[in-house]
């Protein structure tokens, strides 16, 4: 019999998480005998050893991972993770909520991800270099335009994208924009790519609000995370006449309940590395998911909503800008409460999408305004989110449940059309 510290290590682990958001869907859905086991394990698990001559010249060897989940549906789509706290694990989860993520949205690509064990944060712009271009270069039989296309996610960047292109590129002796997404626009990017998550939640939201009869004007939001999807988020949220009440981030968090100036904060967050100390607001001191707020917007990492926790979160509406940011427990206490969670695999996939868009615009090579960039991403977006919603009121169940109802629908359909290879 496990014991309690071993149960809240179990819903602490990313992959077991991501296998009960599965099965709890997958249940409900009449799959064809063994479709379950087909879908549900990756495709393929790869581990690299990256030798990097540091600054101070000594050589470290660090450890890479790439999952590719699925490639049914297209090529593996997923990004790359640099964070001291990488698994192969957490990596196989992020991979899998990747193939669910493209199947939600519908647009044709798998599931895969990477991640390196490492301290950006702690490491120079050539050690990052160096890492980044060893971990492309082993990886290059791997990745390609047909077969398993990168983007950024924790701690990578434009700039580590143009690297994974050079790197790819010099060993196929020609320029090849379509290996990754997320690229600066000089190097292949696409017009909003950079807004493009933060935009989806934004959409996201809208839907939601519209659909409990909220008002996004007036509305009181709370940020966990300030980086590329929490700060754009808040800016586009405050646009619409949300108050962004509360922001956290590595450093620290700030609040104020008549509302953060966010065009302030941004700047103060990007030349400070940080939003702690903000002298717009006031030190934060409870933690923000339990911040009182209409809407909470977990932007950072895994497992900040748990069974711990789910009881004292305040916030009517869940918008998951990061992935897993709640436990399966935490689902049924939040369920319990009236919470409307938007899961991650909807919430967030408008970056995924909008890097789909820049695979197609390299591969045509012609580049489209941002405007038709964004008028297309919210069609896809508002579209999904109705799929979803129209399939739990149809169910009787959450939007998560719905969501990956959703997904496998679509998975499953494609397998059972292209057969089984033997
Ligand atoms: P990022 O590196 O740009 O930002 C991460 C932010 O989280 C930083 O502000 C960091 O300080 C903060 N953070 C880290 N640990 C924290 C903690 N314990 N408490 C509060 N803040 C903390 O990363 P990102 O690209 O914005 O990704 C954030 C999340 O969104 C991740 O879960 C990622 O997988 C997911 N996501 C990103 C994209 C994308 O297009 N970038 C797309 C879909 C999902």
């Amino acid at each position: 019999m496990p014991d309690e510290g071993s149960n809240i290590q179990k819903d602490l682990n990313p992959l077991a998480n991501a296998e009960r958001q599965f099965e709890e869907a997958a249940a409900r859905l009449n799959l064809p005998q063994g479709i379950k086991e087909v879908i549900k394990r990756p495709r393929r698990a790869t581990i690299v050893s990256l030798p990097v001559q540091m600054d101070d010249g000594s050589l470290r060897v660090f450890t890479g991972y790439r999952v590719q989940h699925s490639i049914v549906r297209g090529p593996a789509k997923g990004g790359i993770r640099y964070h001291p706290d990488v698994t192969l694990d957490e990596v196989g989860a992020l991979a899998a909520w990747m193939t669910w993520k493209c199947a939600v949205v519908n647009i044709p690509f798998g599931g895969g991800k990477g991640g390196v064990i490492c301290d950006p944060t702690k490491m120079s712009k050539g050690e990052l270099e160096r890492l980044t271009r060893r971990y492309a270069a082993d990886l290059s039989d791997l990745f390609g335009p047909e077969s398993d296309v990168p983007a950024p996610d924790v701690n990578t960047n434009e700039q580590v994208m143009a690297w994974i292109v050079d790197t790819y590129s010099m060993h196929e002796r020609r320029t090849e924009y379509a290996v990754v997404t997320g690229k600066p626009l000089e190097v292949g990017g696409s017009a909003g790519r950079r807004e493009a998550t933060g935009r989806g939640v934004l959409l996201c939201v809208r839907e939601a609000c519209q659909h409990l009869a909220i008002p996004i004007a007036g509305a009181t939001v709370a940020v966990q995370g300030f980086g590329n999807v929490g700060s754009v988020s808040a800016d586009l949220l405050t646009r619409d006449g949300a108050k962004i009440v509360a922001v956290s981030d590595v450093t620290g968090g700030v609040h104020d309940r008549a509302g953060l100036d966010v065009p302030a904060l941004l700047k103060w967050a990007a030349d400070h590395r940080g939003v702690a100390g903000f002298p717009g607001g006031k030190p934060l001191t409870t933690p923000i998911v339990e911040y009182d707020c209409g809407i909470l917007i977990p932007a950072a990492l895994e497992n900040q909503i748990t069974r711990e926790n789910a009881g004292r979160i305040h916030a009517r509406i869940i918008a998951e800008g990061a992935n897993g940011p709640t436990t399966p427990d935490a689902d049924k206490i939040l369920e319990e409460k009236g919470v409307f969670v938007i899961p991650d695999i909807l919430c967030n996939s408008g970056g995924v999408t909008v890097s789909y868009f820049e695979w197609v615009q390299n591969r045509m090579g012609f580049y489209w305004p941002e405007a038709e960039v964004n008028g297309r991403l919210e069609q896809t977006m508002v579209a999904a989110f109705r799929d979803v919603l129209a399939k739990a009121m149809e169910h009787g169940v959450n939007m998560r449940v719905a969501a990956f109802m959703v997904a496998i629908e679509r998975v499953v359909k494609v397998i059972m059309l292209r057969g089984v290879y033997a």
